[in-house]
């Protein structure tokens, strides 16, 4: 088990994600070297933490051996793109960091002895055939579509991740995180609540794909990072979903952004994605049962942060 106060090594620690992350971890009296080549994430996300004693941001690509960063209580690997359109952009690159970067992440959380925390994902279940989706589903992945680049690379660093802690008795915890919105998200990243709050707050169309009827659960940011830490703090080597159990549809989803930022813009559909999952909910009960977490903040609530935090940068930008 990680010693709290300990020093986290985290990949990938400038996204969206990760940059949340360190910031708890360094609340909780972690020292955090953040370890990332701002492939898609940026420096800007940590600006505020590179004063903070304990704090160290190191540009590095995970699919080059670790530098030496001294040694590491914890290591949690999150580096790797996460967005369909990212993945689309940069399909042999996350490949590559899921199969090469967990690799280099697991051999460098072994050599200290570590615990690792791999950030897996719902797509491992695909389209899934079984609802909720329950860790013990193996999913319904197009191993050769156009997700395939960023769900196999999941499902590789799953097995490897396990197979490191078979063959070598490492420490290890996978979490398999559900759609995680709020704060400090691109809003070019492509994903819908980035798009539908930017579009809301710009008075132009929201782009509904497809039907809308495809389901999704959201999670606010706080929620899933209280969750990676419970998982980092355990010895539960899972895998373990974190999630928020709330499912909705795509259209209702745009609907209450549309509502909740006093947007008068129309809602538009455009065509859907290739392989779009139709259902996504997480069963939380392994969550709650062995690391007693589930999600705490309001989808309302969630988003009226997430809004403010859009016209904030927009307002910033004008
Ligand atoms: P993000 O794109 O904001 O963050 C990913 C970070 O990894 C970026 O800072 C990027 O620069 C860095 N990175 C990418 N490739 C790298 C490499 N080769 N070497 C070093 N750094 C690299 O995405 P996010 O939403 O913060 O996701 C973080 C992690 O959580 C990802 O592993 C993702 O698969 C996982 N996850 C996220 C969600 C979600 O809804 N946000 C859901 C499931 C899983
Ligand atoms: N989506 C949408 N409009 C957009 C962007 C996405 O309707 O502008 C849909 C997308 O087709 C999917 C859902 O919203 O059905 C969630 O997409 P996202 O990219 O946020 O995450 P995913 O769960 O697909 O990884």
């Amino acid at each position: 088990m990680a010693a709290e106060g300990g020093h986290a090594v985290v990949t990938g620690g400038a996204g969206f994600l990760g940059s949340h992350l360190c910031e708890c971890l360094l609340r909780k009296g972690y020292r955090v070297s953040c370890l990332d080549s701002f492939a898609t994430g940026t420096p800007r996300n940590v600006a505020r933490l590179e004063s903070r004693p304990g704090f160290r941001l190191v540009q590095h690509d995970v699919t080059d051996p670790f530098p030496d960063v001294g040694r590491a209580a914890l290591v949690l690997h999150l580096a790797s793109a996460a967005s369909p359109k990212d993945y689309a952009r940069l399909p042999i690159e996350t490949l590559r960091a899921g199969a090469i970067g967990t690799a280099n992440a697991l051999e460098f959380a072994g050599r200290h002895g570590a615990r690792f925390v791999l950030t897996s994902t719902s797509e491992v279940y695909g389209d899934p055939l079984e609802h909720p989706q329950r860790e013990t589903y193996w999913g319904n992945v197009n191993p050769i579509g156009p997700r395939s680049v960023y769900d196999e690379a999941k499902r590789y660093a799953e097995a490897l991740t396990m197979a490191h802690h078979r063959q070598y008795g490492a420490d290890v915890g996978i979490a398999r995180i559900f759609n995680t919105y709020g704060p400090r998200m691109r809003a070019d990243d492509g994903r819908m609540i980035p798009n539908f709050i930017t579009q809301a707050l710009a008075g132009e169309p929201l782009t509904v794909a497809g039907t809308g009827r495809q389901t999704r659960s959201v999670c606010y940011v706080d929620d899933t990072v209280a969750g990676l830490l419970a998982l980092a703090e355990s010895t539960v080597p899972g895998p373990v979903n974190i999630g928020n159990p709330h499912e909705l549809s795509v259209r209702h989803i745009a609907d209450e952004i549309r509502a909740l930022s006093g947007s008068r813009s129309p809602v538009t559909s455009i065509p859907g994605a290739v392989d779009d999952p139709r259902r996504r909910c997480p069963d939380i009960s392994v969550a709650l049962s062995l690391l007693g977490w589930q999600p705490e903040v309001t989808l309302r609530e969630g988003l009226r942060r997430t809004i403010d935090w859009f016209a904030a940068e927009r307002g910033a930008a004008a």
